[in-house]
């Protein structure tokens, strides 16, 4: 018997707005696509936050027992600074402003982003495919799509005809738009453009001479246009009809909307049966986004260098922080709200602490086969992390009352409630025990601490030459001091 059997999951799906009972379509089995990232720069912690969502879907997944094939893919060719399939490709820019070869950019923020993902404890995907590497795919669908005829060719360069698909089926099902608001808000073409309607997207576009990112097809030597990578790729890797469907909200239109119409075009089939949208990261209240600047980057949150955090944080505080908010939920990355997990992060981290020290009695005070089912009914809603978090408080609550004598635990409640904190801790939200890493911290801060006196009581002696010592030998070693009208405080860099 698998978990999964007595746990059904509700998912919101994007496509109806309700939370629909997850039935997958081979039982036992799951097919899940998420959309990855563009590789021509670091990525930022909302990015991270995205992955970090599905990263704990596919987590619970598999606790429950499921075979899970993840495909999350690697944007390296074809997405362009403009979404209206205008402006020059984001990595061969990159390329040219550096002077190094596109696969040069590629390899390096690929390596950047398996970095990141593996310092914030990632599980990695079962397949990782490029776009790149799919260019037949990709060229396979765009003559599909042509000879159904919901394309056209103009100049070497193909569209998807929206109008003509919109005659025969729904153009804008998942982001609820309609193609007659979208004709009214779009701009009129500047007749620069091949399209018949501003709303038609590229399949296929010719390589301007200088474009160095450039593959024969039947067409022109081109590329192919960015959302056709992700249908090429899912159809590939999990069949033209799976699963799960995920990116970040951003990507609901146009991106998943053209995902939606590239496959009903070719293949006569509605792909996903749940798409899901993680919501945005704002840092300060801005949505976080690499175009408006309004970021920051994983090692400037984890090195405490960057001037909207008082000091540097753990990657696990950071996944906390994540995970008490839900998936759909707007997230705003403060310096007062990250504070607030770290605290919440090493109570229950404490609290895992306890369970190998605690006492058993002939009585347990609480149900604990109770509360673990609503642990599991947390999850099952919706993979709702905050109601988990408030559950595993609740044990934490309970294993400190026990230390003080106030409450009770059997040998085999213990051994249930051991085993539930371990698998939705360690295995579901993927926090690492980083009670040692803590007492690390504690330890360096402690020692850091005792140098911040020493200096003010030089400096109160009037020995500059040994409060400058202590200040600048201290930075060579990369812990920086901030002089403030409160006090001498420390980061790490
Ligand atoms: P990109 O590399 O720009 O294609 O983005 C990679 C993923 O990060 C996509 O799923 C985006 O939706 C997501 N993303 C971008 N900005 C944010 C943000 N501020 N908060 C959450 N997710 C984001
Ligand atoms: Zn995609």
């Amino acid at each position: 018997m698998h978990l999964y059997e007595s746990n059904p999951i509700k998912i919101y799906n994007s496509l109806t707005g309700e939370k629909e009972v997850f039935k997958p379509i081979n039982a036992g089995h799951v097919g899940m696509y998420v959309c990855g990232p563009t590789v021509y720069s670091k990525v930022h912690l909302g990015n991270v936050r995205t992955f970090m969502s599905f990263d704990m879907v596919f987590r619970y997944l598999k606790h429950l027992g499921y075979k899970v094939r993840y495909v999350r893919n690697i944007t390296d060719a074809g997405h362009l600074e403009n979404d209206a399939d205008a402006g020059e490709d984001k990595i061969t820019k990159k390329a040219r402003l550096e002077q190094i070869e596109p696969m040069e950019v590629v390899q390096r923020y690929t390596v950047d982003f398996h970095n990141i993902l593996n310092i914030f404890n990632f599980l990695p995907p079962s397949i990782e495919p490029t776009a790149t590497g799919h260019i037949i795919e990709q060229i396979e669908l765009i003559s599909a799509i042509i000879e159904n005829g919901f394309a056209y060719e103009v100049n070497g360069s193909v569209y998807f005809d929206v109008h003509k698909f919109n005659d025969t089926h729904t153009y804008g099902k998942l982001s609820k738009r309609k193609l007659e608001d979208l004709i009214h808000n779009t701009r009129v073409l500047d007749g620069q453009s091949d399209k018949r309607n501003p709303q038609d997207f590229a399949l296929w576009k010719k390589a301007e001479p200088q474009h160095i990112m450039r593959w024969p097809s039947p067409w022109s030597d081109g590329f192919p246009g960015w959302h056709l990578e992700c249908t090429a790729m899912s159809t590939k890797y999990l069949g033209e009809q799976f699963d799960i469907h995920g990116g970040g909200m951003d990507l609901k239109f146009p991106h998943h909307e053209c995902e939606i119409a590239q496959n009903e075009a070719a293949k006569g089939k509605s792909p996903v049966n749940y798409w899901m949208h993680a919501n945005m990261l704002e840092l300060n209240g801005q949505r976080m986004s690499k175009s408006t600047g309004n970021t920051v980057n994983p090692d400037e949150l984890l090195s405490g260098n960057n001037p909207f955090f008082s000091k540097a944080f753990a990657p696990g505080v950071i996944r906390f922080f994540t995970a008490q908010s839900s998936y759909r939920s707007v997230l705003d990355l403060t310096d007062d709200g990250v504070l607030a997990s770290e605290k919440g992060f090493y109570r229950l981290m404490d609290g895992m602490g306890l369970l190998n020290s605690t006492k058993v009695s002939r009585t347990s005070t609480l149900d604990v086969a109770a509360w673990r089912l609503k642990c599991y009914a947390a999850m099952n809603d919706d993979f709702n992390t905050p109601i988990l978090i408030s559950h595993l408080f609740e044990a934490v609550k309970y294993l400190n009352q026990i230390k003080e004598n106030k409450a009770s635990i059997t040998a085999k409640d213990l051994e249930v409630l051991k085993t539930t904190m371990h698998a939705f801790v360690y295995d579901v939200l993927g926090l690492e025990n980083s009670a040692e890493t803590n007492s690390g911290n504690d330890k360096l801060a402690g020692a850091v601490e005792l140098l911040i006196k020493l200096r003010q009581e030089a400096r109160a002696n009037k020995d500059f030459a040994l409060s400058d010592q202590i200040r600048d030998e201290l930075a060579e070693v990369g812990i920086q001091l901030k002089d403030s009208k409160d006090g001498t405080t420390f980061s790490l860099s």
